[in-house]
């Protein structure tokens, strides 16, 4: 696999950018002040795998007491890069850059005061800005050159300066221009030692924003910095490891990022493995010989990769063109049951003979060669292989699936929907392609052997796009992988970097559950209080509701925590996801500080944010709406806000 090369960053001992291997960090939640719980919460991150640890300095106490933090893990025999994580302060900043080996500015508040305050900059005025910005960084850059310090410019979208959000909006755009600022004022000092990144919550506005900021960089000064990969505020549990593995594998699969963090809602050292997991899918090891086929390179794209759109495709029954993507449970290895529907969003009530359907309720199921005794619930519908489909009556409920060419050997086809698994990494994949131009009911499940499937997948949809074929897609992604963090990951990567760029009418994951050897997602036994027809069920909606193709439950932005933290914020997630959860396709920020909180909660509907010891302020939108309440009542005055504002309904 090709990487994006970029320009080699020193920091410290460690090397980073210019093919090095994507280096894996994470950030203490600790309080600053704390040298002894810093240390010990960044030794159990070090010994997980971090290579550089982030210790967020507020002011210039904080900034000092990184240098006793230093020594003592030097005590214990620990060396590895620290990176003072900077808001607001230049000050600190400055302190920070003469004891760690990298510093962490945040364009958007480095200078600027957020005030949520429009207005309108000539250009002169914005050129006058400009040179403010250059005047109040140029201390750092120097301090940083003297002491050898590297410096990430990291652009967060939830705190963009009232200056750039004034010319640019919110958009990736103004993302990539607020770093660029920096990264011009940088180069005129003759500084190089910088990584750039730009994080956003959601997914699609991250990948697009690091594409931009490659072309600008590219166009711009012929060269690219190292990229920090990283989802903020991606919330716990399999949602916070579906989000950040769908951004930051995304972008990993077309070689870009030379490190990454994954940021949850969890300690610190729960992340590692996870950054671990996507890091090791594109290791290649320097003995391991490559026998995949090369996968054919493209002269130009036929879609843009910084904005999105849906591929246009035809409506073949409710798949594809405006419907939302389809999800099909896989049943090939055990004949379904009405209880086993339970797993995949139908419950049956015995006593009035009826189904209960929830939203996530996959819309397919896969029934390889059975066909199923009961009477179906109204909206599912069954895929069989079609020698199983030609001895079935129910032509409405029943279509078949047929495997590559078999499709083109018969002429007993469904005049509704048929379906065609492909393996775009066969050799006859693409004379198959070419036969398809005129098919009118054919959705194609696309999959492949290749080493790198998604790559693969993705170049079979550009052929379909460049010869105006406009049959939908169905994702099929298949996981050998050993564990379930591994399988979400795998997942999410897969089939999220095609739906972020628009590919996919339908998501279809399969596994052995027979070959998952460690259950467990943060400590918590998955598969002992969830089936693995359900793990997969909820991982599809989770995949398609974090790329907002398709909205099934509540979504949560909830940051990782850190020293500014007032309050527990992994049991306050925890404590407000039992009481919302069922509120589908509403946005609630759960966020540590009102320094950063507000500007990061992004487009949250409703913020709850720590705002003084024992107290919350809540949001709506962005709105202050109840300033320092009790946190002991404050998830009931949550409760209290939604009804108000209309967007509670009873459990
Ligand atoms: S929003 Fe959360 S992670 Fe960000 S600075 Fe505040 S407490 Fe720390």
């Amino acid at each position: 696999m090709r990487r994006l090369k970029t320009r080699e960053v020193r920091i410290g001992d460690l090397l980073l950018g210019n093919n090095h291997p994507v280096r894996i960090q994470t950030m203490t939640t600790t309080d600053t002040m704390d040298t002894i719980a810093t240390v010990e919460q960044s030794i159990r991150c070090i010994e997980a795998g971090a290579e550089l640890i982030r210790i967020t300095a507020p002011s210039k106490k904080e900034a000092e007491n990184l240098l006793n933090i230093k020594n003592e893990l030097g005590k214990r025999g620990y060396h590895v890069p620290l990176v003072a994580d900077i808001h607001f302060t230049p000050n600190a900043a400055e302190i920070a850059a003469r004891i760690v080996e990298k510093v962490r500015v945040n364009p958007g508040n480095y200078v600027d005061k957020k005030k949520f305050e429009h207005f309108e900059y000539t250009d002169r005025e914005y050129l006058d800005e400009i040179e403010r910005i250059r005047e109040r960084f140029t201390p750092l850059i120097r301090i940083c050159k003297e002491h050898g310090t590297a410096m990430r410019i990291g652009t967060n979208h939830g705190s963009l300066s009232d200056r750039i959000m004034s010319r640019y909006g919110d958009t990736a755009m103004g993302m990539v221009e607020s770093a660029m600022e920096f990264l011009r004022i940088a180069r005129n000092e003759d500084y190089h030692n910088i990584v750039l990144s730009m994080k956003s919550s959601n997914p699609l506005v991250m990948v697009q924003a690091y594409r931009l900021l490659i072309n600008h960089m590219t166009n711009e000064f012929g060269e690219c910095y190292p990229l920090h990969l990283g989802v903020t505020e991606a919330g716990d549990g399999e949602d916070g490891r579906i989000k950040s593995a769908i951004g930051i594998g995304t972008l990993l699969e077309d070689g870009i990022g030379d490190t990454i963090r994954v940021s949850l809602t969890e300690d610190p050292e729960f992340e590692v493995p996870v950054c671990k997991d996507l890091v090791k899918r594109y290791t290649i090891h320097k003995n391991q010989k490559n026998i995949d086929k090369e996968i054919l390179t493209v002269d130009s794209l036929p879609y843009s990769p910084f904005e999105f759109r849906r591929r246009d495709t035809i409506e073949i029954n409710n798949i594809g063109r405006k419907h939302v993507p389809v999800v099909i449970a896989d049943f090939m290895q055990e004949k379904p049951s009405k209880e086993m529907l339970h797993a995949i969003g139908y419950n049956y009530d015995v006593s009035l003979d009826k189904w209960h359907i929830r939203d996530a309720a996959a819309d397919y199921i896969f029934s390889g060669d059975n066909q199923i005794d009961f009477a179906l619930p109204g909206t599912l519908k069954v895929i069989c292989n079609h020698n199983c489909w030609i001895e079935t009556k129910d032509r409405q409920k029943y279509f078949p699936l047929y495997h590559g060419k078999t499709y083109f050997e018969t002429t007993a086809h469904s005049p509704v929907l048929n379906f065609l698994s492909l393996d775009t990494n066969s050799d006859d994949a693409y004379d198959l392609l070419k036969k398809l131009k005129n098919e009118i009911s054919v959705v194609l499940c696309l999959w492949s052997s290749h080493q790198y499937p998604m790559l693969s997948v993705r170049r079979f949809v550009i052929g379909l796009m460049k010869e105006s074929i406009m049959l939908p897609v169905v994702l099929s992604v298949e996981s050998g992988d050993s564990t379930i963090d591994e399988q979400l990951i795998h997942f999410s990567a897969e089939a999220g970097a095609l739906l972020l760029d628009g590919i996919g009418d339908g998501i279809w994951l399969m596994n052995d559950p027979s070959k998952i050897k460690n259950q467990k997602v943060s400590g918590r036994t998955y598969l002992e209080t969830k089936s693995n027809h359900q793990f997969l069920n909820n991982t599809s909606f989770s995949i398609l509701q974090a790329v907002r193709a398709r909205i099934s439950k509540t979504e949560y932005i909830s940051c990782p925590s850190c020293g500014r933290t007032l309050f527990d914020l992994q049991e306050t997630t925890a404590k407000i996801r039992s009481v919302t959860h069922h509120l589908k396709g509403l946005k609630i920020a759960i966020m540590g500080c009102i320094v950063n909180g507000p500007g990061e909660m992004a487009d949250a509907d409703f913020g709850y944010v720590g705002s003084g010891v024992g107290k919350i302020t809540l949001y709506r939108g962005k709105e202050i709406v109840k300033r320092n309440v009790d946190s002991a009542v404050a998830v009931d005055e949550l409760i209290n806000l939604l009804k108000e504002s209309e967007a509670w309904i009873d459990p």
